[in-house]
């Protein structure tokens, strides 16, 4: 992933000389090395989502605009500022999802799935968009792993929610380097008295907020707390806490999350400031942020959401969930200098020369790979010199050679690259003679049916 901030100034229409042919600014191609990253991740995810009863659900990559309209909130930065929204050919107004929520929880109403047994435990890994400044750690497409928890009101829930992204994050190599961030923001009508103290707090300090702090002061207060603007920190910490305003329903709440947390041992930092960007959540809100750099670099976060169904036109139905950012997961990776398993490395290299070797050449290197054995054959024309000389790039540790003498004999050579040794093999026990020298574990084999997706 490159971090370009280059401004992305298009070139008039139809001007194809000067459009550079490249993906646009903030959106990046995932390259095979990143992807080993990504299927160790997706693995890691899976396996413990599958673990705690969770079932994939996949929402399409657009909505209609009105699903984040309503649930996200149109005073949000995500809503008002962020989103890719185009009109279909017949006029409807079509947005790319900037976050998974919304989807999820408009296709729980869509599908009955009230009627399930409840909660209803889903999970997805899927792209996002939000027209967002790029940076390090910040871009236009980004991917998330997320999951949902619906029907259900108790602490245990939100509690479950966080052990989950914990137990990955340890799986992953990186839970020492991330902080839990935790606040309790109440329930929508004990946060009215918040709102309007807030706003008595802000009055007069108007010039002393940013132009975005200024306009959210009257139809978002609660974000100005959350503002990264240095003098709206300045003022954000002096604010008022939201503590006072608690209702004794959300302190018995805050107080089992953090007691359920300490029955699990997992470590939290109380943020009186910490609101969260979009305007659905209700009571737990959390965060985990990279420990040196804290908030500008989160790698996840999520939260109750008890009245986003009902708010989207379902039945009233309490919920609660998360969110991770996979490209944020990688960079700490990286940095934590974690190396995972990679299984691009190809085994065998098969060589040959001239066409009734190619014939033979093409059903061998069938067999082999049908053994799980991951096999690259230079059929180009190229002569032997420059096929071996490919063969090391691909750093094999063996290599098969066949040209016109070996078809005649009925053998295959079998070179060792990294002893330079080889030797001739009847064509009949080749694949058995590979698999012994690749090892048995080695093998990729892929049986239908077992293979673990
Ligand atoms: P949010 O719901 O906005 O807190 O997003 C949840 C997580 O998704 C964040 O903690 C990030 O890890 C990731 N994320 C959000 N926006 C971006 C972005 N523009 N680029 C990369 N990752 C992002």
């Amino acid at each position: 992933m490159s971090d370009s901030t280059q401004d992305d100034v298009l070139p008039a229409e139809g001007n194809s000389k000067v459009l550079k042919m490249q993906s646009p600014m903030g959106i990046h191609d995932i390259l095979p090395k990143d992807h080993e990253y990504f299927t160790f991740i997706k693995k890691v995810a899976r396996h413990r989502f599958r673990q705690a009863g969770f079932r994939r659900i996949t929402t399409p990559i657009l909505e209609y605009t009105e699903v984040f309209k309503r649930a996200v909130g149109e005073d949000t930065d995500v809503v008002s500022k962020e989103m890719y929204t185009f009109e279909d050919r017949s006029g409807r107004s079509l947005t790319l999802k900037p976050e998974g929520t919304a989807g999820a929880v408009r296709a729980y109403i869509q599908h009955g799935m009230k009627e399930l047994p409840q909660p209803v435990e889903l999970y997805y890994i899927e792209p996002h968009f939000r027209y967002d400044r790029p940076q390090k750690g910040r871009y236009r497409m980004f991917w998330q792993i997320g999951a949902e928890i619906i029907g259900e009101s108790d602490p245990a829930l939100d509690v479950q929610c966080i052990f989950l992204v914990y137990k990955m994050l340890r799986d992953l190599g990186i839970a020492e380097r991330i902080d839990l961030q935790i606040n309790n923001i109440g329930s929508q009508k004990s946060r009215e008295k918040y709102k309007e103290a807030l706003v008595n707090y802000y009055t007069g300090k108007e010039r002393s907020l940013c132009e975005d702090c200024q306009r959210r002061m009257h139809s978002n207060p609660l974000r100005l707390l959350d503002c990264k603007n240095e003098d709206c920190r300045i003022l954000a910490q002096l604010a008022p806490k939201f503590e006072q305003y608690r209702t004794p329903e959300d302190q018995d709440f805050h107080r089992l999350v953090k007691e359920f947390l300490d029955e699990l041992g997992i470590t939290y930092t109380e943020n009186p400031q910490l609101v969260r960007g979009l305007d659905y959540y209700t009571q737990t809100v959390f965060e985990f942020w990279d420990k040196s750099t804290g908030s500008q670099n989160a790698i996840g976060g999520g939260g109750r959401y008890d009245g986003l169904v009902e708010l989207m036109g379902g039945p009233a139905t309490p919920a609660v969930g998360f969110a991770l950012g996979i490209e944020r997961v990688i960079n700490q990776m990286k940095e934590a200098g974690v190396i995972v398993p990679s299984k691009d490395e190809v085994h065998i290299f098969v060589a040959q020369l001239g066409d009734e070797a190619k014939k033979k050449c093409l059903p061998l290197i069938d067999q082999l790979r049908d053994a799980g054995i991951r096999t690259v054959g230079a059929l180009g024309k190229g002569s032997m010199k420059a096929q071996m000389r490919l063969a090391d790039k691909f750093a094999v540790p063996y290599c098969l050679i066949m040209g016109a003498t070996e078809v005649r004999e009925g053998v295959v050579i079998v070179r060792d690259m990294s002893k330079g040794q080889q030797r001739a093999v009847p064509m009949k026990d080749v694949v058995k003679e590979v698999t012994k020298l690749i090892g048995k574990e080695n093998l990729d084999t892929y049986t239908p049916g077992e293979i673990a997706f």
